[in-house]
């Protein structure tokens, strides 16, 4: 029996794409699963463009963008970023809106030299900065920032105006989540785990003129150019991941694209805030107009009984509420492929739970 899983990634997928690829496990073409195949069979080179173009058709990519399928999850990007868009030790302004943007940040220091254009430690990691507040300079090889805090549950709400400098994104646990306008990036990232498919690939959205600049050194694997020449197939890809995002892809059309997953993540995020804003029992702490569509954090006012929440919650089919490590608490991650049952799930585990121990 499937229960409804609120992991933070790897997190879950869609049914009816587990089905298909469980169906074709044994046999995908020519009695052989599609692990098993030559990544440069013609079988597999048809799955890997169809996958890159309903990518294309879902996002709008426009054509000056490459697509890159990549390895080394979006801890990779800390590095490849600067390695591919900023000589050695060249500025870089970075919005610090909590934990995976200073990963990002302590990746970065490495190669470039990291300037904090906006952070939210007054807050707490509650808020996000306003377009005015950003301390941008005009010569900084790229702004990057992470458009939603997976662990924090802080997502701007707009998208950061840094005219002629790159702007460069971590959409990690948001991408897909609704339509977005691709020609305001200079690059985009992605680990697949949360919105794409199995975790092992990294998508990368780059506009053109932004390869080619690899700095010497750069190993190959990361250099956006050689990734886009060779169709993402220098070496080996992750095969299996590919296929599989492929089929989310083409779920995400079947169920009507990104349009269609905007009013249904809204409808889930502003039923679980409301639930939670509606009692003085549960809280969550984010500013609203910056509150995640995707991860939803929320404490309890006896902290004490976390455990039995959890235990309970688990129980009941509702489970991996668990709240990350670094900050405790309870987090409930409602990405494209959950449904909306399972938030409404969860609304009523809430209210009993708080009507027996509230
Ligand atoms: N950025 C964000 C926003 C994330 O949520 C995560 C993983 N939860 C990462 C980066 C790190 O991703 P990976 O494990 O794929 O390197």
């Amino acid at each position: 029996m499937r229960v409804f899983n609120f992991s933070a990634g790897p997190a879950v997928l869609p049914l009816p794409v587990l089905e298909q690829a469980r169906d074709e496990l044994l046999e995908w073409q020519g009695g052989m699963s599609v692990m098993e195949v030559s990544h440069r069979s013609k079988g597999f080179i048809a799955v890997a463009e169809q996958a890159e173009s309903d990518l294309r058709e879902l996002l709008a990519i426009p054509a000056t963008y490459k697509v890159l399928f990549m390895q080394g999850g979006a801890t990779a990007q800390f590095s490849a970023v600067p390695l591919n868009l900023a000589a050695a030790g060249a500025p870089a302004d970075y919005l610090d809106t909590g934990h995976w943007s200073q990963r990002t940040m302590t990746e970065a220091r490495r190669f470039v030299s990291v300037r904090v254009a906006a952070e939210e430690s007054a807050s707490n990691y509650t808020t996000v900065p306003e377009q005015v507040a950003l301390k941008l300079s005009p010569d900084a090889a790229y702004v990057h920032y992470t458009p939603n805090e997976t662990i924090g549950g802080v997502e701007f709400p707009y998208i950061p105006e840094t005219g002629k400098v790159p702007l460069v994104a971590d959409m990690s646990s948001s991408i897909l989540s609704r339509p977005l306008d691709v020609s305001r990036f200079g690059l985009i990232y992605a680990g697949a785990q949360k919105n794409i498919g199995p975790s092992g690939i990294t998508v990368v959205i780059v506009r053109e003129d932004l390869t080619g600049r690899a700095r010497p050194g750069t190993p190959m694997v990361f250099d956006y150019r050689a990734m886009a020449e060779s169709g993402s197939m220098l070496n080996t890809p992750p095969t299996f991941g590919w296929y599989f995002a492929g089929l989310v892809l083409r779920w995400l059309k079947h169920e009507g694209g990104l349009a269609a997953m905007e009013r249904r993540n809204r409808a889930k995020a502003e039923a679980l805030y409301a639930a939670i804003d509606a009692s003085s029992f549960y809280s969550n702490p984010v500013a609203r107009n910056c509150r995640s569509w995707m991860n939803v954090p929320f404490r309890l006012a006896k902290p004490e009984l976390e455990k039995t929440f959890l235990a309970e919650a688990e129980a009941a089919g509702l489970a991996n509420l668990a709240g990350h490590r670094a900050v405790g608490g309870m987090r409930a991650s409602i990405y494209n492929a959950m449904p909306a049952e399972g938030v409404a799930a969860l609304v009523d585990f809430m209210r009993e739970f708080e009507r027996r121990y509230g």
